[in-house]
């Protein structure tokens, strides 16, 4: 059995119920087997061993009152995974299906984006099962009050520095920022994604879509192709997607389809991104909706079918697993020639490969979706500095950021035999730089 398939097999027995970490791991243990041979001095250090345990493991009750006056219990999680390279970060997600799974999944894969970036922070998640939708903001507002009573002691601006996922976006920022100040009496960057009033960075918001549709468009241009007249379907309508559909418009792309969890809309005349903002920002309600201001779309329930919407590039924007096996080979028979990772894993193995056997270009999500973390690592560096960068300035960087990502990714993947393979190339890039900081700082 090789060294890898060994670690794996030890990996499932000490962590039985947890088929997303799983998932996660062996995608990365499989596309390292390559440097696994090139470097023994790592197997020799345990660093395989170490880089998928987290160094620390946080599971809390979080006791609040309802509208009601009735007491509900959710449980919040923070999983502070690697600080190899820098202060733990990673987003909190707040979602009815979070468990330690999926929040070990998504530190483990924030390790190698985080590292991609070429920024100093370490990996880390958290998040609740906390359902956020349709509780009133008072509701929200305790929620997040009591979550952060726990939380503070364990996070800080050079320790563990959470921002936003899934479930939290500014609202949910906020109130985690106020009582974190509250409880520690210090104004200081202990979160990103803090409004721009109040120590926020210009184009954190639109950080992940943007920086998404730069990375797609670097991997159109090994092929000579751009977004200019391009169908493209979006999943979701949350922050990585609206933001991304605003970048491919700016590119010439029409963005024809895009989803909630209830169901998807199709516009054949282009997505209307400020009725999509209305509706998602402002009033929280559903693609739906969408309808009544646009008569000419067509709306289905159920967000899966997503996929059978035929279009030149695909960004799946919503969540882990959205695309399996068969909506893989339906978008490649559609003539799909590109699909950028918006969301954290939103293909499975099986629909990786399919869009790998077919040349499919393919972004996966801890490359093609560190345009979020990347600016608030900028976030951070003005927090220090007490100074802020106007909005062209931080897009400037974002943007260089997310072409040296595919470029990074993309020689290492021919340097290791896997030519165009981006997700052998983002593993192995992102990894060695986080292998080469423990190997330098000894068994810890
Ligand atoms: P939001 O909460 O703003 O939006 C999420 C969108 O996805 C909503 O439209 C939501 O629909 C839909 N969605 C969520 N869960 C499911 C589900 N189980 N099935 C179907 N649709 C679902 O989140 P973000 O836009 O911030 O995050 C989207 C993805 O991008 C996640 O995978 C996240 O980890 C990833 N990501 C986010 C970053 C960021 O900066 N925000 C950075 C890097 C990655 P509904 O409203 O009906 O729930």
């Amino acid at each position: 059995m090789s060294y890898a398939n060994d670690l794996m097999q030890r990996l499932i027995k000490r962590n039985p119920h947890q088929p997303e970490f799983l998932q996660a791991a062996q995608e990365v243990l499989d596309s390292l087997e390559p440097v696994m041979e090139r470097h023994p001095e790592f197997i020799d250090a345990g660093i395989f061993e170490r880089i998928v345990e987290p160094e620390r493991q946080i599971i809390f009750r979080v006791p609040w009152v309802d509208d009601r006056g009735e007491v509900q219990v959710n449980r919040g999680f923070r999983v502070e995974f690697s600080s190899a390279i820098g202060p733990y970060k990673g987003g909190l997600r707040f979602h009815p299906s979070v468990n330690l799974s999926v929040i070990k999944f998504l530190g483990f894969e924030q390790i190698f984006k985080n590292s991609l970036t070429g920024l100093p922070i370490g990996g880390g998640k958290g998040g609740s099962d906390f359902d956020p939708k349709g509780k009133s903001d008072e509701e929200v507002m305790r929620f997040c009050q009591s979550f952060m009573t726990e939380l503070y002691r364990h996070i800080g601006a050079d320790t563990d520095v959470p921002a936003g996922d899934i479930g939290v976006g500014g609202r949910e920022i906020g109130y985690l920022f106020g009582q974190y100040k509250r409880i520690v009496n210090r104004f200081e960057g202990v979160l990103t994604g803090k409004g721009v009033t109040w120590g926020g960075s210009l184009g954190r918001t639109e950080a992940t879509g943007f920086g998404l549709v730069y990375f797609v468009e670097e991997m159109l241009k090994t092929r000579g192709e751009s977004f200019a007249g391009k169908r493209v379907v979006i999943s979701g309508s949350g922050n990585v997607a609206i933001y991304a559909a605003q970048k491919v418009k700016q590119l010439g792309g029409q963005v024809v389809a895009m989803s909630d969890s209830n169901g998807y809309f199709v516009d054949e005349e282009g997505v209307n991104l400020d009725t999509i903002k209305s509706l998602k920002e402002v009033h929280r309600k559903r693609c739906k909706e969408y309808l009544a201001l646009h008569k000419q779309a067509l709306y289905y329930e159920g967000c899966d079918d997503i996929w059978n919407v035929p279009c030149d590039i695909a960004l799946p924007c919503a969540t882990q697993n959205e695309i399996d096996e068969q909506a893989a080979k339906t978008m490649v028979a559609n003539g799909c020639i590109a699909v950028g990772e918006g969301a954290n894993m939103p293909s499975t193995p099986q629909a990786v490969k399919v869009f790998l056997d077919h040349e499919v270009l393919f972004g996966p999500g801890k490359a093609a979706n560190a345009g979020g973390v990347a600016v608030s690592a900028l976030e951070m560096s003005q927090n220090s500095m007490r100074y802020s960068w106007t909005f062209d300035e931080v897009d400037t960087k974002l943007k260089d950021i997310m072409v040296d990502i595919h470029k990074k990714s993309y020689q290492a993947a021919n340097d290791y035999g896997y030519s165009g393979n981006l997700v052998v190339g983002a593993n192995i890039a992102g990894f060695l730089k986080v292998a080469e900081a423990m190997y330098s700082q000894g068994i810890v």
